[in-house]
C-alpha cells in the first residue's frame, strides 16, 4: 500500500521537497501526552536535532512538550519557536563558552555534562555572571543498543558521557562548586531501537547506580533517559505512530523512581520521522548493462540517511500503477554514493514521475547540505497545501 498524498498540489511545487503530514504528527503527540501522561512524574523532551523545522517545532511546542538542544544554535531556534526556556535541557561533548553563555543567559533548566573539564568550565561562566547553573551529568551507562554501530552511543569506548567509575567524582566535584547545582543523571543509549530489552537493561543500570549512590546519601533530583525509540522504515503504513505505550511502561515496570523523582525521555525520531516525506521528480530513466537506474532530482544532500548510514527508506512511485520494475534509485550529486536504493521494485516510471522517500521527517531536512551548490530543500506542511 502507498501513502496517500495531495498530488495534485504536489505537481505545482518545485521539487525535491519535503512534505510533513502534520495530521500524523498532532496525532503523535497526542499519544505521547496520553501515554506518558498514564505515569507519575514523567516528563517529555524533544530532540530537536531529529528536525528543527519551524513550523513543525512549532507545533511540538504547542503539544506542551520540552526541547533536548545539541547545540547553542538549537537553543536559540527552540526559543524562537516558542518553548520556554525553563523546559530546555542542552547535551553536547563539546559546548564551546558562547554556548555555555547562552544557556546561562537564558536559563535553561540544565546542562547534561558530559566531562569534568566541561564542568569546570560551566562553573567558572556561570561565577562571571553571578548565576548557578543546574548540572546533570549524562553518563555513559555501558549499555550496547541492537542498532546500527554510528548510532550507538552508551558503550564505553563512545565519545559520549562519563564514565560510570567518575560518575561519584563528578558529584563531589560538583558539589563542592558555588556555581553549579547538581540536579540529576543524564543517559542516553543510542537511536532507532526497537528491542524493548536495551531499555530495560539501562533501567537495570541505572537501579544499580541509584542504589550505590543512596548508601552514600546522594540525592538524584531527576533521572533522564534520552531518546532512542525505533520506527518501522520498511512499513510506514502499518504503525505509523510507535508504540509509545510499550516504551513509557517498560520504564514504568523497570526503573525503580524514587519518591518524588522525575523522569524525563528526549524522543526525536519517533516523534517526527513518519510525518516526513522527501517529495522527489524522476529526471531520467537510464539502461545499464544489467541494470536500470531512476534518476531523480533529490540528491544524498537532501537526505544524506541513505549513504552515511546505509540506512533504508521505502521508496514510492506515486505518479504510476504500471506493473513494478526493478530500478537502483540514484541521485545527482558526483558522489558515488549518492544512492538511495539498490534494486527495488517500483511501478514502472517515466521522465516526472513523483518519487515517495517515506519515513523522511527525522535527520532528513534538517541534514541538508548545499554540496554542489544546490539549493537547501523546502519543507511544506499540510495548511500550506
Ligand atoms: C539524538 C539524541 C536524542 C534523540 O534520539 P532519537 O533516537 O532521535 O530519539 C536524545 N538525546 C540525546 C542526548 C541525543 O543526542
Amino acid at each position: 500500500m502507498k501513502g496517500t498524498f495531495p498530488i495534485e498540489k504536489f505537481q505545482t511545487l518545485q521539487t525535491p521537497f519535503y512534505y510533513y503530514d502534520t495530521e500524523l504528527l498532532r496525532k503523535t503527540l497526542r499519544t505521547i501526552q496520553e501515554e506518558a501522561g498514564r505515569h507519575k512524574n514523567f516528563v517529555v523532551h524533544y530532540a530537536i536535532k531529529a528536525n528543527a523545522n519551524p513550523k513543525i517545532l512549532n507545533i511540538i511546542c504547542q503539544s506542551g512538550l520540552g526541547a533536548d538542544c545539541v547545540s547553542g544554535g538549537e537553543i536559540r531556534r527552540c526559543i524562537e519557536a516558542g518553548f520556554a526556556p525553563s523546559k530546555i535541557v542542552y547535551a553536547g561533548v563539546g559546548k564551546s563558552d558562547w554556548e555555555i553563555n547562552l544557556g546561562l543567559d537564558r536559563d535553561i533548566f540544565c546542562f547534561n555534562v558530559e566531562s569534568i573539564a566541561e564542568l569546570e568550565v560551566i562553573d567558572s561562566l556561570a561565577e562571571k555572571k553571578g548565576k548557578v547553573a543546574s548540572v546533570c551529568f549524562r553518563i555513559n551507562p555501558d549499555v550496547g543498543a541492537h542498532t546500527h554501530a554510528k548510532i550507538t552511543t552508551g558503550l564505553a569506548e563512545n565519545k559520549f558521557g562519563i564514565a560510570m567509575s567518575e560518575m561519584e567524582n563528578a558529584i563531589e566535584k560538583a558539589s563542592q562548586m558555588k556555581n553549579v547545582r547538581f540536579v540529576g543523571l543524564h543517559f542516553h543509549i543510542g537511536s532507532q531501537i526497537l528491542n524493548m530489552d536495551d531499555f530495560a537493561a539501562l533501567c537495570n543500570r541505572i537501579n544499580d547506580l541509584q542504589d550505590k549512590l543512596e548508601k552514600k546519601h546522594i540525592k538524584i533530583e531527576n533521572i533522564n533517559v534520552g531518546g532512542g525509540l525505533g520506527i518501522d522504515y520498511q512499513h510506514p503504513n502499518r504503525m505509523p505512530i510507535p508504540d509509545f505505550k510499550e516504551f513509557f511502561s517498560t520504564y514504568a515496570r523497570h526503573l525503580k523512581l524514587r519518591e518524588g523523582q522525575k523522569l524525563h525521555f528526549e524522543l526525536g525520531r519517533s516523534v517526527v520521522a513518519q510525518m516526513g516525506t522527501l517529495i522527489t521528480r524522476t529526471l531520467y530513466i537510464k539502461q545499464g548493462t544489467a541494470k536500470q537506474f531512476l534518476i531523480v532530482d533529490a540528491g544524498m544532500t537532501d537526505l544524506i540517511r541513505p549513504a552515511l548510514y546505509q540506512a533504508y527508506h521505502k521508496i514510492e512511485n506515486i505518479s504510476s500503477e504500471e506493473p513494478a520494475e526493478t530500478y537502483d534509485v540514484v541521485g545527482p550529486i558526483c558522489e558515488s554514493s549518492d544512492v538511495f536504493a539498490k534494486s527495488i521494485d517500483l511501478n514502472k516510471a517515466h521522465r516526472g514521475d513523483l518519487i515517495a522517500m517515506r519515513s523522511a521527517g527525522a535527520y532528513g531536512e534538517i541534514m541538508a547540505s548545499q554540496y554542489n551548490c544546490r539549493e537547501l530543500p523546502k519543507g511544506y506542511i499540510t495548511e500550506e497545501l
